[in-house]
């Protein structure tokens, strides 16, 4: 920036004039800066695109299960007579 009184250029952050010793407005320098409030539309996952997949059990294993059940069942009766 410019001194207001000389025009001469001032360094970042310094608070007087280093030629006329002017005080530099404290609006002019550069504050910290704001923390952005957050977005009030946040992005919200949509329920139909991302749906949370259920715990099904697995239909193969169950399958293999049966089998194997109705497998022994008819083994043991094909043994037994
Ligand atoms: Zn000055």
């Amino acid at each position: 920036m410019f001194c207001e009184q000389c025009g001469a250029p001032i360094p970042e952050g310094a608070r007087f004039c280093e030629e006329c010793g002017a005080p530099v407005p404290q609006e002019a320098v550069p504050v910290a800066p704001v923390a952005q409030p957050e977005p009030k539309s946040q992005p919200i996952p949509r329920s139909g695109t991302v749906t949370p997949r259920r715990f099904s059990p697995p239909r193969l294993v169950i399958g293999a299960l049966i089998l194997a059940i109705l497998g022994y069942a008819a083994y043991w009766v094909l043994y037994m007579m």
